[in-house]
């Protein structure tokens, strides 16, 4: 083991991945030494995570909540200087005195700080699956041009790198699938809270049954995704740009203890997976520690606690999003990048209680129709995508065609 700590910056500190990520670490103070944290606006937290960390730098969104944050930590006699903006988020990750980023920044605000850290050929643990749904082709690019080490945080693809053979590489390369013998990639899904429900009963499900997930504990919007399976549809179109694969050897099953966390299919009829207690500090810990091994600090899976792993096909009629998302990854283009801003604003809107729970798949189905795909093979386009579905999105939501 290396003596010398990493030193690590984390992208949305704040969040569920964030928290985890720094469970991690407090377990590993002679591995990773925290440079540096950001979050949007939680200015009491990650002023307690700075007392706790003392970072060299924290940044937030704005100047207001950065000044406060600055006061605070004068006051506790605390040196981290504090930077806002989302120009800040980037500038960290790419710093040189950095080696290490975890990109858990919720959403398409994501998307520039993981890229500036990919092109800074920084290790990437990456957690936010929509840069990579977003701007796969450019992001793995980006990758592959600056020797990036990528280590998928996501528990699924997480799953699927380690059930795939030691020399698949580059991630995201046509020719390391071509060759590494592999039939398809199964994507386990929990199935979310709602896994049971009629088409009818889906109709008044409220905003705080969709986020308290059965298995998982995790931020609201990707709780919301996971009760929908858009979470799986973008993980799905996450799966296609990490590893390679045809979208028609892309599949999932939905497995709704969550022990089985993805598995990889040979061609020789062998299917290798990866199992464990449904808790992210398992995935965070293989990244942090990779190639190593050291410990997550979460429980241990009792098998003789198992009586039955259940596996089942997943059904688009109640769960649209899903096939959405198929769609968008074949038509290729902008189409994932308008999915990806149509559901954030339709996740918004129904944890408002603006939308019902199958309206987000009706809002993202509109906004699909309404623009069709474009080329987005640069940052601009890609951003300019998002920035224009959002706005056929609200402009929907406004006029209630899709509640
Ligand atoms: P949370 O909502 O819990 O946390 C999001 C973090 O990002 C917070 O630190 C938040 O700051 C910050 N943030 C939010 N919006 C912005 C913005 N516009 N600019 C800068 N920072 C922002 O999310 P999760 O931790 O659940 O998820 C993070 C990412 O990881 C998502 O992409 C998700 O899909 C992915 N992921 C999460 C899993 C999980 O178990 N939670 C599992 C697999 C993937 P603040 O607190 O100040 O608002
Ligand atoms: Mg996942």
């Amino acid at each position: 083991m290396s003596c010398k700590p990493r030193r690590l910056v984390i992208l949305g500190a704040t969040g569920s991945i964030g928290g985890s990520t720094l469970a991690v670490a407090r377990l590993h103070p002679e591995r990773y030494q925290i440079w540096a944290l950001t979050a949007r606006r939680q200015v009491e937290k990650l002023a307690a995570l700075c007392r706790e960390f003392r970072p060299c730098y924290a940044a937030l969104a704005d100047a207001e909540d950065a000044a406060e944050l600055a006061a605070k930590l004068r006051a506790s006699q605390i040196k981290t200087e504090v930077l806002y903006g989302a120009d800040a988020f980037c500038q960290l990750a790419a710093a040189s005195e950095a080696d290490t980023v975890m990109a858990a920044i919720v959403g398409a605000a994501g998307l520039a700080p993981a890229l500036a850290a990919a092109r800074a050929g920084k290790r990437l643990l990456l957690a936010n699956k929509e840069a990579l749904v977003m701007a796969g082709g450019l992001f793995m690019r980006a990758v592959r041009d600056n020797k990036t080490t990528l280590l998928p945080i996501d528990s699924e693809h997480n799953a699927i790198f380690q059930s795939l053979p030691r020399d698949f590489a580059p991630l995201g390369d046509a020719k390391a699938w071509a060759r590494s013998g592999v039939r398809q990639l199964w994507l386990t899904a929990s199935g979310g809270p709602f896994l049971r429900f009629s088409a009818r009963e889906l109709e008044n499900v409220t905003p705080e049954a969709a986020i308290s997930h059965p298995n998982w504990s995790m931020g609201a919007k990707i709780s919301v995704d996971s009760a929908s399976l858009m979470n799986k549809g973008l993980e799905v179109i996450e799966a296609h740009w990490l590893f390679a694969a045809p979208p028609d050897c892309l599949r999932v099953a939905v497995h709704p203890q969550s022990i089985v966390h993805s598995l990889v299919e040979y061609q020789d009829g062998s299917f290798l997976a990866q199992l464990g207690a449904p808790d992210m500090r398992v995935p965070i810990a293989h990244a942090l520690a990779y190639p190593e091994r050291f410990s997550s600090g979460a429980r241990t899976l009792d098998l003789f606690a198992r009586t039955r792993l259940d596996f089942m096909p997943p059904d688009t009629e109640r769960f649209p999003c899903l096939r959405l998302a198929y769609d968008a990854l074949k038509t290729g283009g902008s189409a994932p990048a308008t999915l990806n801003a149509a559901n954030e604003i339709a996740v918004d809107a129904f944890l408002r209680r603006r939308l019902s729970f199958p309206g987000i798949a009706h809002l993202v189905e509109e906004v699909l129709a309404a623009m069709p795909a474009v080329s987005a093979d640069t940052l601009e386009s890609v951003e300019e995508a998002d920035r224009a579905a959002r706005e056929t999105a609200h402009s929907l939501l406004s006029c209630s065609a899709v509640l």
